[in-house]
């Protein structure tokens, strides 16, 4: 009760809760940490770098913590902060700087009930949480894939069906052996454009660099090269191509 009293104040009294400069520095961060989790390189796309690791941005976050304050008060029925919150909302004008405006903004942006749906009639909090976390699940699947359509360079990156609870497959593949996450760190770069191939690298230094795949050096390096035709890399295919076979035949028997 002191928590949600305090907080409110706080929130109350300040037009809006976060810097949006405070919330671009955090970002940043959070972003840097988790390119150097998954050893990519800065220029990977901020969307994959989330899909990857199912990491919900900052922006989310302080969302869900609106959301909650929120939630709180509705369910302090006669309480201070519920009359001041009930009196807000009724006289709330669009574009305005109020906690009120805001919280109607963000349960909004995630196709959540309305503001005074939730404050005439707040669901338990396990109710809550379970209506909450589908909508910014779904919420986020959506951006990121509108966000995925639009970089060519992530066109072999796929969604989760849940994007910011689960790991994406190329990570949760991965058993703690060192060349099993070197191998990932390879698969994260190629899904997310980043691997340097040979023909890329003679483009960046020109003369430099040969476009000659380094393996067989028999064709210029590309990504179907890599992944579909150089002759070194076979044995290797060979063996992933009956994986995927043995695992397709368990599922569909019938063929
Ligand atoms: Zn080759």
């Amino acid at each position: 009760m002191e928590d949600v009293h305090h907080t409110s104040v706080v929130v109350w009294n300040r037009s809006s809760p976060h810097k949006n400069s405070d919330i671009q520095q955090l970002e940043k961060q959070q972003r840097t940490t988790f390119e150097h989790f998954q050893g990519l390189p800065e220029r990977a796309a901020n969307v994959g770098v989330h899909i990857l690791l199912g990491a919900e941005p900052i922006e989310s976050l302080l969302d869900k913590n609106q959301h909650s304050l929120f939630l709180n008060i509705c369910r302090l029925k006669g309480s201070t902060e519920h009359e001041i919150l009930s009196r807000q909302l009724a006289m709330s004008t669009p574009g305005g700087k109020s906690f009120s405006t805001t919280i109607q903004d963000v349960l909004r942006k995630y196709s959540l009930p309305s503001a005074r749906t939730l404050l005439n009639d707040p669901p338990s909090k396990l109710k809550w949480k379970s209506m909450a976390d589908k909508a910014v699940s779904n919420y986020w699947h959506k951006e990121w894939t509108s966000q995925l359509s639009e970089n060519p360079s992530l066109k072999y990156l796929q969604i989760q069906r849940r994007p910011t609870k689960e790991l994406h497959n190329i990570w949760q593949s991965v058993r703690p052996r060192e060349h099993e996450v070197k191998r990932a760190e390879i698969k994260v770069r190629l899904a997310t454009g980043t691997y340097v191939q040979q023909t890329n690298a003679a483009k960046i230094n020109k003369a430099e660099v040969t476009r000659t795949c380094q393996l067989c050096n028999k064709a210029d390096e590309n990504l179907q090269h890599f992944i579909l035709d150089c002759r070194e890399l076979q044995e290797s295919r060979t063996k992933g191509l009956q994986m995927l076979k043995n695992i397709l035949e368990r599922i569909h028997p019938e063929g």
